[in-house]
Parts: structure tokens; sequence; C-alpha cells
């Protein structure tokens, strides 16, 4: 009998998709038969609160990893995604004769200038001299801010009032919506298949296999002998199939955003305020003329959210990104500084995970005939690790 060669992978955000293709293009698994099962194929989902990460992601490459040994993996997945990036920016590999500018329509990816800065000591600013940030040796262009005299006079580069360090560098922003739209485009061409349909989760693992597994051979006739793994990408919904100690660990976060008109020359960053889920970013949309205004941590298990939070917590921002003119070059003219244009305003989940993202093979037996391996808990970061991410699980699919 032929050795079962089809894989499911339930979920088609960015970590869906990526662990597509990274498996559909590694020599160890580039057999396999690949087919996304998803409630949400990717595209724009309703305004309001969205517990589908990935299409309100901020978003750009800015490692949350400390220096300390339980992020070890953490650190390798953010750099090896910031590696290949950088290789689809600079067109490594390929000879069509794309400029750079097709490139960043292309992937939906921009190299732009990055700076980052706290209000508060954290164990990133010991030293004041970058010694606490794990990647500044892995990023182009990174420098510590000169806090004292550094850049007073421009309003783009003036470090906020209060900031206790800061650094630059050259990150990566994203464009989202293309982006995903560039990795579905890819996923399809190398041959994965998708299935758009909401899997049983009220059945814990055992049930949404079986689901899984029912729903492929009624769409595609694909025997239950050939399937090989089910690999559980499903975010932040993956607390409700999983048992009560794992769904423990993970906490609903929800990440306030404004699509804003104009695209700022670079992305800038503050963390530290008070109220403990403050951050305040800017992040151009490369090549769109839009940027994302944000954001907020809110731990829905800790605070209530509801519309005057998000109503309040948007002029809020404003108001602080005004201060600090760093968006000015977008403002509008005539208006306070701090008034940017509204294009869009969206609250995403983000699904953090005590312990970081489970990357693993489920026990060491098969659940209802076949493998299952996760990748879920992502935090703040399924962009910038899913590419490192993505690998592990190739390594992992080929050591079963
Ligand atoms: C405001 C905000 C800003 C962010 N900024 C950044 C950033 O700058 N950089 C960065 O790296 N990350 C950022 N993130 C985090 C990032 O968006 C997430 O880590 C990432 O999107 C997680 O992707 P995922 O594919 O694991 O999960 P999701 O995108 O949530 O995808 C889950 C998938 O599983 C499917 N699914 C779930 N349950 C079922 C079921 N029962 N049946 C069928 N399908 C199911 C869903 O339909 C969906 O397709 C941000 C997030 C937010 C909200």
């Amino acid at each position: 009998m032929p050795a079962p060669d089809h894989i499911i992978i339930i979920g088609a955000g960015v970590t869906g998709l990526q662990t597509a293709i990274s498996l559909l293009t590694s020599p160890s698994t580039s057999h396999f038969k690949i087919t996304l099962i998803a409630a949400h194929l990717t595209g724009p989902v309703k305004h309001g609160l969205n517990t589908y990460s990935s299409p309100s992601c901020g978003g750009y490459w800015h490692s949350q990893a400390s220096l300390s040994e339980k992020d070890a993996k953490i650190r390798e997945w953010d750099q090896r995604t910031y590696e290949h990036w950088s290789q689809l920016l600079n067109g490594e590999g390929e000879e069509n004769g794309e400029t750079y500018e097709d490139r960043v329509k292309k992937y939906g990816l921009g190299f732009k200038d990055s700076q980052y800065y706290w209000l508060q000591e954290t164990p990133e600013t010991e030293g004041h001299d970058g010694s606490g940030i794990w990647f500044k040796d892995v990023v182009k262009d990174f420098e510590v801010v000169d806090l004292i005299n550094g850049s007073q006079n421009d309003d783009k580069l003036r470090p906020p009032p209060g900031a206790v360090f800061g650094i630059r560098y050259k990150t990566i922003c994203i464009n989202t919506p293309r982006y995903l739209e560039y990795l579905m485009e890819t996923a399809l061409k190398l041959g994965a298949t998708t299935i758009a349909a909401e899997l049983n989760n009220k059945r814990g693992l055992d049930g949404i296999v079986l689901d899984a597994k029912a729903k492929l051979r009624e769409e595609t006739k694909v025997r239950e002998e050939d399937i090989f793994a089910v690999i559980n990408c499903a975010g932040e919904r993956a607390k409700y199939f999983l048992d009560e100690n794992e769904s423990a660990k993970l906490r609903f976060i929800t990440g306030q955003t404004l699509l804003v008109k104009g695209e700022t020359e670079m992305a800038g960053t503050v963390v530290g305020f008070p109220e403990e889920w403050g951050i305040l970013y800017i992040i151009p949309r490369p090549g769109t003329g839009m940027s994302v205004l944000g954001g907020s941590r809110f731990d829905m298990r800790v605070h209530d959210w509801d519309q005057s939070v998000a109503g309040n917590w948007n002029a809020t921002m404003q108001q602080r990104m005004g201060i600090w003119g760093f968006a000015r070059e977008i403002s509008i003219p005539k208006e306070s500084s701090s008034r940017l244009k509204s294009l869009h305003f969206d609250i995403g989940a983000i699904s953090k995970r005590v312990g970081g993202p489970r990357v693993q093979v489920e026990g060491k037996e098969k659940v209802e005939g076949v493998w299952v391996v996760h990748s879920y808990g992502h935090n703040e970061s399924g962009f910038q690790n899913s590419v490192g991410c993505a690998e592990k699980i190739v390594r992992l699919i080929a050591g079963l």
C-alpha cells in the first residue's frame, strides 16, 4: 500500500499559508499534497472585534524575543523571516527585470526605517547601548538613538517626551492584505487546494480531526488511509478544541488600529505608557499611500472591552501621535497636528499563549489515525516568525 501523502492544514491565516508553502517547497516534504481547510480563506473581515488575526496585523518586523534562553527558538524564527523577506525584496535568485517597486507591490512588503522608543526601563534597555537587543547584528542599519543631542530639529526624528531609550534600524513593513493574497496565490500555484468550511470545534481534538478528515473526503474523494497528518494553525480559536489545561494557557488580547490616509516615511513605536495595555505605533503600508495607527494590548481576561474604550482609545492614540509629531507629514493641514484622516477602524485578536507559541507534535501517538502537529499562540509575532516557524514544521513532519 502506498504511504499516506496528504496533509490537512486547519487555518489559512499567515501561519497556515506559510506552512503550506514551506512544506510544498522543501525537498523533504514537497511530495505531500496539501489541503487548507478554513472558516476564513483570507480577504477582509468585518469591522469590529475579529477573532481571525491575520487581516488585522499592523504590521512590521520588530522581534519581541528577549536574549533569554527560553526565547532561542523565537529568535531563530524571527531571524529566518527577516532574511527571507529581505531576499524577496532584493530579488535574490530572480532574473526577471523587476524593480524594487515592482517587488513591493507584488509581495506586499517593503523596507522602511523604524524607530522604537521605551518610556520605561526593561531588560531590552539595559546598558542603554543596544546590548539588550538581540537582533542588533541581524537587521540593517541598527543604531542607538542619542536622546540628548540627536535630531531635536527634525519632527520625524525627535524622540518622544520621556523616552529613556531608543533605537533605529531598517525594518520590513507589511501591506497585510496584499501579503496574505500573495501567500494564497503562491500556495495555490504550488498545488495546494482549499476548502472553505467551519469545522466543528465542540468535540475536542479528536472531533476536529474527524471533521477535517470527513470534509476532505466529501470534497475531494481523498481516501482515509491517504491522510498523513493534520496541522493545527487555527490561531485563537484553537482553544475551543484543545484540552482544558492547554486552552487555559491561551489569552485573548485585542489590538486596536486605525488605517489612515498617507504613507509615513518611517515606522515609529513608543512602549511603556502608564496604562499597561498602551502602545503607540505608526506603520506605513508599503506602496499603498496608507499607514496603520495603533494600538492596544487589552487582555480580555483582565479588562472589559466595549465601544467606549474603543472610541476613547482612538482619540488618545491620535492625540499622542500629535504630541510626538511623528506622523506630521501625513496629518491634515490647518487642523490640529494630531488629526489623521481615518479610513478604517479595526479591533483584532491577538492569541497570546503562556510559555510562547506551541509548535510541536501532539503526544507520541496518532490521533484518529493521523499525526497532529500544532502551530498556534503566535502572539504579536505571527507574521515576523512565520517563515522560520514553518521551517520548523517541515522538520517535524519530515521526522514523523
Ligand atoms: C492589531 C494587531 C497588530 C499586529 N501586528 C503584528 C505585527 O506587526 N507583526 C507580526 O508579526 N504580527 C502582528 N500581529 C499578530 C499577527 O496578526 C498574528 O500573530 C497572526 O495573524 C496569527 O496568524 P494565524 O494564522 O496563526 O492565526 P489567524 O490569522 O487567526 O488564522 C486562524 C485561521 O484558522 C481558521 N480557523 C479557526 N478555527 C477554525 C475552525 N473551527 N474551522 C475552520 N477554520 C478555523 C480561521 O478561519 C483562520 O483561517 C498583530 C495582530 C493584531 C491584532
